[in-house]
């Protein structure tokens, strides 16, 4: 991953780099070019004094009136004592050489030479300092330089903040309500990780929106048709003349469809307590094998009507877990084994415990799925295209999930239709 900051410290370092090196060269370059310049027009200069005192009548006061350029001025030095120089210096002078003079960067260069027994000094007009020399040079470089950065930088800047100008436009879209957008996205920095997590924020959103819709829908068609059935017999049972057996028929669909809905309705409230809790919170140690034997003898009544059989291999296991939740699972893996099985067949029952998991498999010899139901079997509300012939909800194999889920285990299915299905659930012996 390209880090933005990396990207803005590497940008930075370079315009700083740029900016130093340039400020650089035109300090040194400039001010030796100038200080040579300048060491150059004061020795012409003084060359032109010796040569008009050799040449001419002229006294110093008049040579010294004519040499003065607009950049130069010539005087007549009082005091040579009260000059900044050294003893050899001064030597150099008296020996008739021209001596030039700067000493640092920030004075400005003076040549002084011997005229008779007068020192003349040439320097640059008070008015005229090397630093406005350099700064008239440059000013023109520097303003081109301040311009270009920084209309470098405003170009940056917008290519930085246009991503997120991006998004934030597309977050008030999410808080209207409208979870189709997506931000497009190209870099592979923090603000392209941004833009990546809020497409995925919103594809989320979009989803659990369409789930709750789904979930009002199924639930109200869930509840519609007993209410409706209720409704119609105890309608039935109002208006009167109708025999015994009759009304006898009505009463019994009336108590099987209110049975219905009241277990219809607890496995939603199960469903919702479950989706809301985020660990097993009672845990305690009890025999596995025994719950599972508990649970088949609880279905004695649906198991015996259609004449089923068991055959039965547990491991003697001792769990530790919440016990209620993992009797709903076995109640509803087998209710489901039960209901969906050929009269007079089989059901197998295998128990084993390794060192770290117990596995169980309930196989039926029953109507079997298909591979089209086999991927939504443990969708809320679903049911097979086959078991709509029976009594369910499509609750069951949802509850069972999450309990598994929060178990820390898990459940698959292997099924042939028309043949039987297995079901295998897993459990850690630990969580
Ligand atoms: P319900 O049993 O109330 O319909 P479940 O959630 O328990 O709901 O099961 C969902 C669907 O999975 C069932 O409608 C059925 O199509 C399929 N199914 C579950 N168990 C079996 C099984 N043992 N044999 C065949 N199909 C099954």
């Amino acid at each position: 991953m390209k880090r933005i900051t990396v990207k803005l410290a590497l940008f930075f370092i370079f315009l700083i780099c740029i900016s130093s090196a340039l400020s650089f060269f035109v300090s040194t370059l400039f001010t030796h070019n100038i200080e040579n310049e300048m060491k150059l027009n004061q020795e012409v200069i003084a060359i032109s004094i010796l040569g008009l005192e050799q040449k001419t009548d002229l006294s110093i006061e008049e040579i010294v009136n004519i040499i003065p350029t607009s950049m130069y001025d010539v005087r007549r030095i009082e005091d040579i004592g009260l000059m900044e120089i050294t003893k050899e210096e001064l030597e150099k002078i008296q020996n008739h050489e021209i001596l030039f003079m700067s000493h640092s960067r920030f004075r400005d260069p003076t040549t002084i030479l011997m005229l008779g027994d007068d020192y003349i000094q040439i320097s640059l007009h008070p008015h005229n300092t090397i630093f406005k020399i350099v700064a008239s040079r440059v000013w023109f470089s520097l303003f081109l330089y301040v311009v270009i950065g920084a209309l470098l930088i405003i170009l940056l800047a917008k290519r930085v903040v246009k991503p997120i100008l991006k998004l934030t436009s597309a977050t008030q879209e999410v808080a209207k309500g409208n979870f189709d957008i997506q931000v497009e996205n190209k870099s592979y920095d923090e603000i392209g990780q941004l833009t990546k997590n809020f497409n995925k924020m919103t594809r989320e959103l979009k989803n659990i929106e369409y789930l709750r819709k789904d979930f009002i829908t199924n639930v109200s068609h869930e509840f519609k048709t007993p209410i409706a059935s209720i409704q119609g017999f105890a309608k039935l049972l109002q208006k009167g003349n109708l025999s015994e057996e009759e009304k006898q028929e009505y009463t019994n669909i009336i108590v099987e469809e209110t049975a219905r809905l009241s277990n219809l309705s607890s496995n939603i409230l199960k469903l919702s307590k479950l989706e809301n809790q985020e660990k097993v919170e009672k845990k305690i140690a009890f025999s596995l094998d025994e719950q599972i034997r508990k649970s088949i003898l609880l279905l004695e009544h649906q198991w015996s009507k259609k004449n089923i059989e068991f055959d039965i291999e547990l491991d003697k296991v001792q769990y530790q877990g919440d016990e209620e939740l993992l009797q709903q699972v076995w109640m509803n893996l087998l209710g489901n084994a039960i209901k969906f099985s050929n009269s007079n067949s089989i059901i197998d029952i295998r128990l084993n415990q390794t060192a770290t998991t117990v596995k169980v498999k309930i196989t039926d010899h029953g109507i079997g799925m298909s591979e089209k139901t086999m991927v939504r079997i443990f969708e809320k509300f679903y049911q097979g295209d086959k078991a709509h012939s029976y009594e369910g909800s499509g609750l069951g194999l949802s509850l069972v999930k999450r309990i598994l889920d929060l178990c820390g285990g898990n459940v698959y299915v292997e099924s042939k239709l028309n043949e039987g299905s297995t079901f295998t659930v897993k459990l850690p012996l630990q969580y």
